[in-house]
């Protein structure tokens, strides 16, 4: 009654993020982001709250100034009276050392992004170099290479830069190893600094060595629970990225999780489709231990697609598993109709896989390894069959979803709507040991 994934996940080490385990054997989490002001607290409690009953299992709020970064004392107090725990992200961009040592005393988890963290606007070089501001980003391919040879940094400076990163990003650790929070290093194709760009150009190899520094850091200074980011608006860029970061850890013997998205995906179905063609493209692969399906709509809209992407994969079963054919000249009744007979009298049942299958001819072999298949047989008559075997035969069409449950029933598998599930809108159920204890009230 389940889908065991047919592939191998990535090994990874745990990442703690108050009562969540990410990675490590770990459910798949779901998370996404609020779209109210930060300063609006009341705004910000009610969508956390309604994202997280919609099933959002970790809910990030941005945090672009010290003001935002403390207003989250607050939002957090009122979560939790009002509803419970909620495990909620910080956000933290331009120079974020105070803001990210402040969301530290109040969230699970800081997110840092590595391009911006210790801002230095794009062109700064140019200028100091010819006298020109000039951004190596957008070019020709030719002129950009010219500019990045121009502009190259010696090992010096290098150096330099990289000390500016230590000493902002030390603070910020210190206080993450204090109040035990993660560290979402989280790396935009589109905000890689000037220093990265020069040296690696716009590719996914600059995105991995970006979130490399602020890892070896963390080692350095004695924190690892890091989990990783290496998003992109091009879902080619975002895959390669992402299977570079997963070995370019390894080979520095590190095993942080993944979390994957396609950034600026836009909205509607394609946006849909190319979130997911970038998503389920690695998971496929073992690679992700979260997911952030980002829609330019309500983010609520983002949770139900994260869950068909994870039950699609078998990573999360949150709902029945259809399975039914397009019809075609064989089908001997309205597939579309009776397929949603079917759906809405059983739709309650998680965990199960249901097929629908408009003939008998090729029904039966092509539901695969459905639980219950609902076959269209000649004169107008429909089959039940349970794993591969019939169970049923002649049954006239307008008893068949009456049967079928009839079926159900006699097997044990059957729940009235809201009984001991999850109803018609079901939420998913961490394992337990993703349900460990909460971070401790700071
Ligand atoms: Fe056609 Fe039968 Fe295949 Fe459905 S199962 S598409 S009716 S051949």
């Amino acid at each position: 009654m389940s889908l065991p994934p047919l592939f191998p996940r990535r090994v990874t080490s745990p990442c703690r993020i108050g009562p969540l385990t990410m990675g490590s054997g770990h459910p798949v989490v779901v998370q996404s982001m609020i779209t109210e002001e930060t300063r609006n607290i009341e705004g910000c409690v009610e969508q956390i709250i309604e994202l997280h009953r919609a099933g959002c299992e970790l809910v990030r709020v941005t945090t672009p100034s010290l003001g935002e970064a403390e207003c989250l004392a607050e939002i957090r107090a009122k979560v939790n009276e009002r509803h419970g725990y909620v495990p909620l992200t910080a956000d933290v961009h331009h120079q974020g050392t105070d803001i990210a040592v402040e969301a530290a005393k109040h969230v699970d988890e800081v997110r840092v992004n590595p391009g911006l963290f210790v801002f230095r606007r794009h062109g700064t070089r140019a200028k100091t170099e010819t006298g020109l501001a000039v951004d190596v980003r957008g070019r020709e391919e030719n002129e950009v290479d010219r500019l990045r040879a121009e502009l190259a940094y010696d090992p010096a400076e290098w150096a330099l830069e990289l000390e500016a990163i230590e000493e902002s990003f030390v603070p910020v650790l210190e206080a993450c190893k204090r109040f035990d929070r993660a560290i979402r290093v989280g790396v935009n194709h589109g905000s890689l600094s000037e220093r990265i760009l020069i040296t690696y150009g716009d590719t996914p190899r600059g995105m991995v060595e970006s979130a490399m520094e602020y890892l070896r850091l963390g080692e350095k200074h004695g924190y690892t629970n890091f989990n990783i980011s290496a998003k992109a608006s091009r879902v080619p860029i975002m895959v390669a990225a992402n299977r570079l970061m997963a070995s370019r850890m390894l080979e520095e013997g590190m095993r942080y999780p993944l979390h994957l998205g396609v950034t600026e995906a836009g909205d509607g179905d394609y946006a849909r489709v190319k979130s997911t063609a970038g998503i389920a493209t690695l998971l496929m692969e073992g690679i992700g231990d979260t997911i952030r399906v980002s829609l330019s709509e309500d983010p609520i809209h983002e949770i139900p697609v994260c869950y068909d992407i994870l039950q699609s994969l078998g990573l999360r079963i949150t709902k029945v598993e259809y399975i039914a054919c397009p019809s075609c000249g064989r089908t001997k009744f309205n597939l579309p109709t009776v397929f949603n007979q079917v759906r809405d009298a059983t739709k309650h049942l998680k965990g199960l896989t249901l097929a629908v299958m408009g003939c008998i001819v090729n029904g039966p072999g092509e539901m695969a390894d459905a639980d219950y298949g609902y076959v269209g047989a000649a004169g107008g008559k429909i089959t039940l069959y349970r794993k591969r075997d019939v169970v049923k035969t002649g049954i006239p069409q307008e008893r068949g979803v009456e049967e079928l449950i009839a079926l159900l029933k006699a097997d044990g598998v059957w729940k009235e709507p809201g009984e001991g599930s999850d109803g018609l809108t079901p939420l998913p159920t961490l394992a337990p040991k993703n349900r460990l204890a909460p971070a401790a009230p700071v």
